[in-house]
């Protein structure tokens, strides 16, 4: 092989001749001047040869980078003849490996930038490529859509382990208000379906209600939702009725984190009830210990507080019965869900629920009776021994994705992008090795 051909081959290009480069090693440019092969010169319209070549027509290309050089340019000599079955038209002839959408990229550059992205910014990647981002933002989409069309589950999916969860998308704010009591925001959620084996996000709707779970789930077969055996929601109505109506031999689990999520919150709501009466009586320690900056004192489980801080709380805890009670029972709602047989699980929510009666504090009543509605399926929870880390872990993948892209507007490209780098649209499984010098179109 004629190392000339290694060059052409490795930007990408096909059936063209090198016939000579530039290097400036103070820039790491490098130019390379490509001319098509005649004899491989076909009429665009009509597919014949073209034979009486008239002249060649420059196209200036970008090309990956080739070693030490980071940006490649190729001039690439397009030939235009007279076609004879095209009564004696001129035409040109089409240009093998360069990108279909993007005119100025050969597919080698299209494909190795579309596989940084699958890890990096777009932002990243143009710095990278001494390119315009919104063009690399552009061509990470079209890959994206491209690859959605080859997208298919692996055979030999585990999908016995399921949960699903709503993952915050936008919230926009009104500003066509029609009276002082319609909602000021709307907020947009997506609903990510996950298999908690692979733990990987296998489908993606937007809303979170039954219909959205419904769509997500409607992308598997019907023989693969039957395999499902636990599915770990949080306590949406919704999704509950989904579950059951599509997947008839799930048993729903309420998984930990959406519990201590739900208790924190709780716990977060008393806190600032407090926080205003001990404004209101004018009671500076308290309302300096209660105030939102210092909540992270008061949540911390176990505690990584220093002497003065847990001094402070010492004293905080006398004063005020009330943070006193939240905390213990936060404690002890740990303690229950940290249970391992079904029989200590009862035994302990049962003294959890005892804690909370004599305690009065009307927020923990509230919740304690949503925890009595879905006491089952937190049953469930302990039985099916799911962690939460997979929940937990996906959630915070998907949050910092949506802040490196600086928050997403777009629907498809924020649930194309949960696909790309928490699912299974990446390039770990589909395979586009062939990318590089030829786009597959799906059957
Ligand atoms: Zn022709």
């Amino acid at each position: 092989m004629d190392c000339s051909d290694l060059i052409i081959d490795s930007i990408g290009l096909q059936d063209v001749v090198l016939q000579s480069f530039k290097t400036d090693k103070s820039t790491l440019t490098c130019e390379l001047w490509v001319q098509q092969k005649k004899d491989t010169c076909v009429c665009e319209s009509c597919g014949f040869s073209l034979k009486n070549v008239k002249d060649y027509r420059i196209r200036k290309l970008k090309a990956p980078p080739l070693g030490a050089y980071k940006e490649v340019i190729v001039h690439y000599r397009r030939l235009r003849a007279v076609c004879d079955m095209c009564s004696g038209q001129l035409r040109m002839s089409p240009m093998k490996g360069v990108h279909p959408q993007f005119s100025n990229m050969t597919l080698a550059m299209a494909e190795v930038a579309g596989l940084l992205m699958e890890e990096l910014t777009c932002e990243a990647t143009s710095r990278y490529f001494r390119t315009n981002s919104k063009t690399m933002w552009d061509l990470d989409q079209w890959r994206m859509r491209h690859m959605k069309k080859f997208y298919k589950l692996p055979d030999d999916l585990n999908v016995s382990h399921m949960s699903a969860d709503e993952v915050h998308f936008r919230t926009i704010v009104n500003t066509q208000r029609n009276s002082p009591f319609s909602e000021r925001w709307t907020t947009q959620y997506i609903t990510s379906l996950v298999c908690s084996k692979l733990s990987k996000v296998i489908a993606t709707a937007g809303g979170r209600d039954a219909m959205a779970l419904a769509n997500c789930l409607k992308t598997l077969s019907k023989k693969t939702r039957d395999q499902i055996i636990y599915f770990a929601l949080d306590m949406n109505a919704g999704y509950f009725r989904a579950v059951s109506k599509l997947c008839p031999n799930a048993e729903i689990a309420v998984d930990r984190f959406h519990l201590v999520q739900n208790l924190n919150e709780t716990f977060n709501t008393l806190r600032k009830d407090e926080f205003r009466l001990a404004k209101k009586r004018n009671d500076s320690f308290q309302a300096g210990m209660l105030e939102g900056g210092r909540r992270f004192i008061l949540m911390e489980r176990n505690p990584n507080l220093s002497i003065e801080e847990q001094n402070l709380l010492g004293k905080l805890k006398m004063l005020n019965t009330n943070i006193n009670a939240g905390m213990l029972i936060v404690d002890y709602f740990h303690k229950v869900l940290d249970e391992k047989t079904l029989p200590n699980f009862r035994k302990s929510l049962a003294q959890w629920y005892y804690l909370v009666r004599e305690s009065g504090i009307k927020v923990f009543k509230q919740f304690a009776q949503k925890i009595r509605k879905y006491r089952l399926n937190i049953q469930a929870y302990i039985k099916s021994n799911l962690t939460t880390a997979i929940s937990e872990g996906i959630n915070n993948k998907i949050k910092v994705l949506k802040r490196m892209g600086y928050g997403y507007s777009n629907q498809e490209s924020f649930e194309l992008k949960i696909l790309q780098r928490c699912g299974l649209l990446n390039s770990s499984h589909i395979d586009t090795t062939g990318w590089h010098w030829h786009i597959p179109h799906p059957q």
